[in-house]
């Protein structure tokens, strides 16, 4: 994954799915999709104002890129391509469906410069992807991902957590799922139930019911500990903030800031295994600089925490403590 990315949304053209969470448009927040002289004006601009040509991809989200009509998509790329090649941009990455990889699809993509390519698996369990009507199964996800490993694509895997039918352990299980098919980088979803879809039905008539908040961030904040501990690079925890969402969100895990908050709740489980057993009732923990607000947690939610126990605890920052470290006071 490079630094910077240049987002083209291609919302939901030729997808023959109706998944029981997608809205695409409301995710996109597109409703057309882009021509060709749309996007090679779009690019031409952002060809003139990146400097860092090496860092930066083109990115073809918000859809089944593979679904899509063919001879569109070889248009998108043929487009796309003309600023990656003679030392332009670093590649091309795109999102697509499982069940929409083959040989003949992965040699187009590497004619025209893709580098990665991320799949919504969304889960590893068979019952979950059906009772959500995804349309492929877990036994695609690990066809397609070997193959896509085998052409040399940088792999992504998405997941998305608190489907209907799932639960805490179905969504372990998916993420050690994924682990074992070693990607490069994971997206992980916390569902939101938007408005005019299965899920938002299955809600309003009590056919489907959500786990507390915190028992998601407790959850996601496991699942980014995992990948970490797999070298695996989580690049987005918690649905893209947009405006689009919230006024279509019927209920489920939407937070402007869902990954802070789920690192946050890593901190308190750090502070948690240091006090553990302790008699003692005062702790100082340092932490780096940059990390103070995450291991205060938001309005100092992981103070008010331990205050809770009878555990007064101080956060201080220095600019060179790379792990936390901790004091008795
Ligand atoms: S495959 Fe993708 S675009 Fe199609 S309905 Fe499902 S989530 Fe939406």
């Amino acid at each position: 994954m490079r630094h910077n990315n240049i987002s083209v949304f291609v919302p939901n053209l030729g997808c023959p799915h109706s998944c029981s969470f997608c809205d695409q448009h409301t995710i996109s927040g597109e409703l057309k999709a882009p021509g060709v002289d749309e996007l090679r004006r779009l690019l031409t601009d952002a060809y003139r104002r990146i400097d860092d040509k090496k860092n930066t991809e083109i990115a073809f989200f918000g859809g089944s890129f593979t679904a899509i009509e063919h001879s569109y998509m070889i248009s998108l790329l043929k487009t796309a391509y003309e600023f990656i090649k003679n030392d332009g941009f670093y590649g091309i990455r795109i999102s697509t469906r499982p069940d929409f990889i083959s040989s003949d699809i992965l040699n187009i993509l590497k004619q025209y410069g893709v580098t990665s390519i991320e799949l919504g698996a969304q889960s590893m369990c068979d019952g979950v992807l059906n009772a959500n009507d995804r349309g492929h199964t877990a036994d695609d996800v690990k066809k397609s991902s070997e193959l896509i490993k085998s052409y040399g694509f940088e792999l992504g895997l998405q997941m998305m957590t608190g489907l209907y039918m799932s639960d805490k352990e179905k969504d372990l299980f998916t993420a050690k799922e994924i682990i074992s098919l070693n990607p490069e980088t994971a997206r992980i979803y916390p569902v939101c139930v938007l408005n005019n879809t299965k899920l938002s039905r299955l809600y309003e008539t009590g056919k489907y019911t959500l786990m507390p908040f915190d028992d998601m961030i407790e959850l996601c904040s496991e699942l980014l500990i995992m990948f970490s501990n797999a070298g695996i690079k989580v690049i987005k925890c918690g649905l893209h903030a947009s405006q689009d969402v919230k006024d279509k969100l019927v209920t489920g895990y939407y937070h402007p800031a869902f990954r802070e908050l789920c690192e946050s709740r890593i901190y308190r489980k750090l502070f948690e295994k240091e006090i553990l057993g302790s008699e003692e009732k005062y702790f100082e923990f340092s932490v780096n600089d940059r990390c103070l607000s995450k291991a205060r947690g938001q309005s100092n939610e992981n103070i008010t925490y331990f205050k809770n126990k009878g555990i007064t605890l101080k956060i201080t920052a220095e600019r060179d403590t790379e792990k936390f470290s901790v004091k008795r006071l």
